[in-house]
């Protein structure tokens, strides 16, 4: 029989066919790409920092299942800290982060990378504590020491501040009433010899995004999943059968937005309100700065004036049109060394955005949270930062307001799906075709030794601001005819 380690309970969980795929059908389960993997890294670089506050701690290797469950055991008595102390009480099986000793009890301490406390951590500690408890340790307190989001970089980093220890003893033990039935259950599930029933729902892409998409292929291609902002209503159709957006009944209650969608559904076409579009076209002023950054970030963060996750702007692309008719001049920054690229980028950008004319972004949110954040790191250029912010204008609007929709968007108004929807291009047989993808490919190229992506990387940015021209110009056209 598979033995139920804490990562399987936790799949379990979210459902019980994800699981059993992940045990016995695991050519499925596709390897993660290098945003997942990344992820990952960051995760383990964390726990490893994570446990330099406990200098006294012994590291419990895992050459082996058997040898750790010994080692575990055997180091116990020591009554220091242990990292990744491994248990067994029956099919289950679980390794600790760090165990601490407090007189003749221990405290569980669950490192995570993220700057806070979620479901899942609970249950996750809730199995370990389970595990631990079965085998006779006495658990004191359960810990989740995760990453402080108010930490910000200065110097050496502060270990001692960079975390926050959240005891959640009280949750675990709520979760533990039933964590023995829980395990029962899944341990039945995997002892099937053949895919357990479920049904789509919230718990595909919740607490993780689950990859067996085949469980959604019966449905329509416009389906209800996929109302823009649909949450409980799309869940509630489903359940009451109705799986295409054109068959929603016209009793059912829809906002404005979601009913243009389902008009367009039915109708089988294109909704354009002209007066709205020309409206937004008038707010854009020559000259045209069509702008796009490109951002990494990690964990730790790795350069002062940072926080966890802080986004580190590493490139941009412009495309500039002085006036009407004029063809597009392009620049671009892409940061070359292997040290902090956030002066060299404010910099580089502050040489070519000129101080008038509209500066055209695809939700501006993401560039204006950008730019502030460079003018509270670097306040020399803050002013500058005020009066550029000033000049944004987002190219999201009229898509974001349904001005237009094209029901090959499916609910969706990003770039990657209305630059298709409005020109038949996008992003196809490109290296690299998404942000994250380019944030991990420059991060390994800069500070890994990794591949050389520059022209993979220019390519994709640039592509972005051409787009954003690309989208005004069908505007322009729509409007027109
Ligand atoms: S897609 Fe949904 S229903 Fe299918 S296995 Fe994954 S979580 Fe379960």
């Amino acid at each position: 029989m598979a033995l139920l380690t804490k990562s399987k309970y936790l799949v379990g969980l979210q459902c019980p066919r994800y699981l059993w795929a992940l045990i016995y059908d695991k050519e499925k389960i596709p390897n993660p790409d290098v945003s997942v993997q990344f992820k990952f890294d960051e995760g383990t670089k964390v726990g490893e920092l994570a446990t330099k506050l406990f200098p006294d701690g012994i590291n419990v290797p895992f050459e082996d299942f058997n040898n750790n469950l010994k080692k575990s055991k055997e180091l116990l008595k020591k009554k220091k800290p242990l990292f990744e102390a491994g248990f067994r009480v029956g099919n289950c099986f679980s390794r600790a982060d760090i165990l601490v000793p407090v007189g003749d009890k221990w405290d569980i301490i669950e490192v995570k990378s993220g700057t806070k406390v979620k479901d899942i951590n609970i249950h996750d500690m809730a199995f370990q504590k389970y595990c631990y408890e079965s085998e006779g340790l006495k658990i004191r307190n359960c810990f989740l020491m995760h990453l402080n989001n108010e930490y910000i970089k200065k110097g050496e980093i502060d270990i001692e501040k960079l975390f926050v220890k959240d005891n959640i003893t009280p949750e675990v033990e709520e979760s533990m009433k039933n964590t023995k039935e829980k395990i029962n259950y899944i341990l039945e599930v995997i002892n099937k010899d053949k895919y357990p029933e479920a049904v789509i729902g919230p718990q595909c892409k919740n607490p993780y995004e689950c990859p067996l998409t085949e469980c959604w292929d019966f449905l329509p291609e416009n389906h209800v999943f996929h109302l823009y902002r649909g949450g409980k209503k799309s869940l509630q159709l489903f359940e009451d059968g109705i799986y295409a957006i054109g068959d929603i009944p016209k009793d059912f209650k829809l906002s404005d937005k979601q009913g243009i969608q389902k008009d367009c559904e039915v109708k089988g076409e294109i909704h354009v309100h002209k007066e709205k579009i020309k409206h937004f076209l008038k707010t854009l002023l020559y000259p045209l700065y069509y702008l796009d950054f490109e951002t990494f970030s990690t964990a730790i963060p790795m350069f002062d004036g940072l926080k966890p996750y802080s986004p580190v702007c590493f490139q941009f692309s412009l495309h500039v049109v002085e006036k009407e008719g004029d063809k597009p001049k392009h620049y671009e920054f892409l940061y070359s060394g292997n040290n902090d690229p956030r002066e060299d980028f404010v910099l580089a950008l502050k040489e070519v955005l000129g101080d008038k004319g509209s500066i055209i972004v695809y939700n501006q949110s993401f560039e204006i949270s950008r730019l502030k954040e460079l003018g509270e790191q670097f306040p020399e250029h803050k002013n500058w930062v005020e009066n550029t912010i000033g000049r944004i204008v987002d190219l999201l609007i009229p898509f974001r307001n349904f001005s237009y929709y094209n029901p090959i968007q499916k609910g969706s108004a990003s770039i990657k799906k209305i630059l298709p929807a409005l020109t038949g291009k996008d992003y196809s047989e490109m290296e690299i075709g998404d942000g994250a993808t380019a944030s991990v490919k420059f991060y390994n190229m800069a500070y890994k030794n990794g591949k050389d992506v520059r022209t993979a990387l220019l390519k994709y940015c640039g592509l972005d601001t051409l787009a954003e021209i690309m989208i005004v110009n069908s505007l322009h056209n729509l409007v027109r005819e």
